[in-house]
């Protein structure tokens, strides 16, 4: 017998599957509103003018080599990166409390905080990996993150699917009745796959609870600038949270807000809280070099590409100011997308309501269309997740009016 014989097929990755059916569709009326990359006005992908700017600049530099980088990444690069998601004016990065390293876009680093965490995290005296608490629903992908892991899944409320908003009762409550010290999944800025995020207040008042509860935040920053356009406004419930206090860790992606999905630019920052007792220098050597133990484990160095051209960005001013307008370019065509559908299903007198899509920020709307309605778009040449969850920058000017009277269809 050889070992073959016994491995079962695996599911296909049930997002991927849909955009390949996609492709296979030979019809011109076809929409991809499945993967979450941004596509411009015509429908493109759109390389950022300041990455293209930046790699042209990377290309010429007599400096850049192919060589390994250390095991934690390209120094300037992380430090960069830890100022864009915790602010230049940063107590944590001030107190020099952060260790970060460069990982495979935010994907390794959940990956690299879940494995440390799984091997390190013991609360409340119970020798095993300890439960992760993640939103219902949230990305399909981090189940299967966190549970290569092996860190025990758990989930709290977050979706209100009645009322097509976020269910903050349950959440809160849910989150307070987690036992002392839990690991709690956050998603930073516009949550995948409901496109709806706590309000600021309501953001303080989940801190205050894991404050209470002592609860450890893992946050997911997968699309800082790319919601509001604004990176420090992306950025408000981190920045939050740092400030309680808090030790807590961050998965940060480069990916959506460079546009530089394919190069796998991420980083993993793992703050310790001021009100420590042991000394900060000696806990975040000791922190440190196990993440790089595991880092080397898993990927042995990051990418070097990538991380210089986003690095060129984030370090030269120029570049950066440049950056946040394209932000703005990016986040402003999809707040603007959100609008027009919104208008022109009122103005079709679509059933039901449509504010939720207004309401709802980044790549992503949950629309409310059914299971059966997703289908029923499908043979309309619209590829869409059966969760009724639309990736807004597939939208444009020029499909928006086949894929609203398609919406107009199968919700009557
Ligand atoms: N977290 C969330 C919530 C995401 O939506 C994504 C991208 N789809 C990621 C993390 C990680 O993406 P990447 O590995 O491409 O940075």
């Amino acid at each position: 017998t050889f070992i073959s014989d016994t491995v079962p097929e695996a599911p296909q990755d049930p997002l991927f599957s849909v955009t390949s059916a996609f492709y296979d569709d030979p019809s011109d009326k076809k929409i991809d509103l499945s993967i979450g990359a941004y596509r411009d006005g015509k429908g493109k992908v759109w390389v950022l003018p300041v990455v293209k700017k930046a790699a042209a600049l990377v290309a010429l530099d007599p400096e850049y080599t192919h060589e390994y980088l250390p095991i934690t990444g390209l120094v300037e690069f992380t430090d960069a990166a830890r100022k864009v998601c915790l602010g230049a004016e940063s107590g944590a990065i001030k107190e020099r409390r952060v260790t970060s390293l460069q990982t495979v876009s935010g994907t390794g680093a959940l990956h690299l905080g879940a494995l440390f965490l799984s091997k390190f995290y013991r609360p409340n005296g119970i020798d095993k990996p300890p439960t992760i608490y993640v939103s219902s629903p949230t990305w399909s992908n981090h189940p299967q993150i966190l549970g290569l892991a092996h860190l025990p899944i758990a989930t709290y409320r977050y979706f209100d699917a009645a009322n097509r908003s976020l269910d903050f009762a349950g959440m809160l409550a849910d989150i307070a009745s987690a036992p002392p010290k839990s690991v709690i999944l956050l998603h930073a800025c516009a949550h995948n796959p409901t496109g709806i995020d706590p309000s600021p207040a309501q953001w303080k008042q989940l801190a205050s609870v894991m404050a209470e509860r002592h609860h450890f935040a893992f946050f997911d920053s997968a699309y800082q600038g790319f919601a509001s356009g604004s990176l420090d406004r992306d950025a408000a419930a981190i920045r939050l949270f740092a400030s309680y206090g808090f030790e807590m860790c961050i998965a940060q992606s480069f990916a959506k807000n460079c546009g530089i999905y394919g190069q796998r630019v991420g980083c993993f920052h793992f703050i310790t809280s001021p009100a420590l007792d042991a000394d900060v220098q000696d806990t975040l050597t000791r922190v440190g070099s196990q993440l790089a133990l595991l880092q080397r484990a898993c990927i042995s160095n990051p990418p070097v590409y990538g991380a210089r051209v986003v690095s060129l960005i984030l370090n030269t001013p120029e570049l950066f100011d440049e950056w946040a307008e394209d932000l703005r370019v990016m986040s402003g065509r999809i707040l603007h997308m959100r609008q027009q559908l919104r208008i022109r299903l009122e103005q079709l007198g679509t059933p039901g309501s449509w504010q939720h899509i207004t309401d709802q920020i980044g790549m992503f709307s949950f629309t409310g269309l059914t299971e059966e309605q997703c289908l029923l778009m499908q043979r309309a040449h619209i590829y869409m997740p059966l969760n009724g969850r639309i990736s807004m920058a597939g939208l444009n000017l020029e499909n928006l009016e086949y894929f609203v009277r398609a919406m107009d269809r199968v919700v009557r």
